[in-house]
């Protein structure tokens, strides 16, 4: 029992600390593609230090995007959503880390790119809600659910990046 307690008091640390270990999916949308973003906008992640399980370019059928999107059905700009995600090819990722769900989004901000503080991928380089250059998952759930929606078995990696003892204590 005494070798399970340093594990039982470092999962109880990582919940008070909010250190669990997440997936997120996020996408470049196609206005990301075509501004030529894809660099800054993966580098701005990589940077950060999350570790990237899986990536893509892809054009996306319209029933794939109507169910990603399906939470927003009923808004009236949803048919319009659906024909600006699936206009033109996206970059599809994987990302996991410690809290990488709720970080991301930050690094990402606000829906309304004007609303976006500076700094942030919406804020520095878009200036309208419908072309808003990329999507992060709103929740650890969501996360799995995307990754799942978009990614085929096979296409996501397990790795050890060898940054991470450097990242991670
Ligand atoms: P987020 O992408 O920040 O999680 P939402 O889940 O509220 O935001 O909306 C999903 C996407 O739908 C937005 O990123 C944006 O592309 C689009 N969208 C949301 N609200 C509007 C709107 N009022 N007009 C046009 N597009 C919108």
């Amino acid at each position: 029992a005494r070798i399970f307690l340093p594990h039982l008091v470092a999962s109880m640390v990582n919940i008070l600390f909010q250190e669990e270990v997440e997936e997120t999916y996020i996408m470049i949308k196609p206005d990301g593609v075509q501004r030529g973003l894809v660099g800054e906008i993966i580098s701005r992640f990589e940077k950060k230090g999350f570790k990237l399980t899986g990536l893509k370019l892809f054009e996306c059928p319209k029933e794939l995007a109507e169910e990603h999107y399906k939470d927003l059905q009923s808004k009236p700009f949803f048919p319009k959503l659906i024909d600006y995600i699936t206009s033109g090819p996206v970059v599809c990722m994987a990302w996991e880390g410690i809290g990488v769900v709720a970080s991301a989004r930050k690094l990402i901000g606000a829906t309304n790119p004007l609303n976006a503080e500076p700094g942030t991928i919406r804020g520095d380089l878009a200036v309208q809600t419908g072309r808003n250059v990329v999507h992060g998952s709103d929740s650890p759930d969501n996360g799995k659910r995307e990754i799942a929606l978009w990614f085929r078995e096979g296409e996501l990696c397990t790795w050890m990046p060898v940054q991470e003892p450097w990242l991670i204590e």
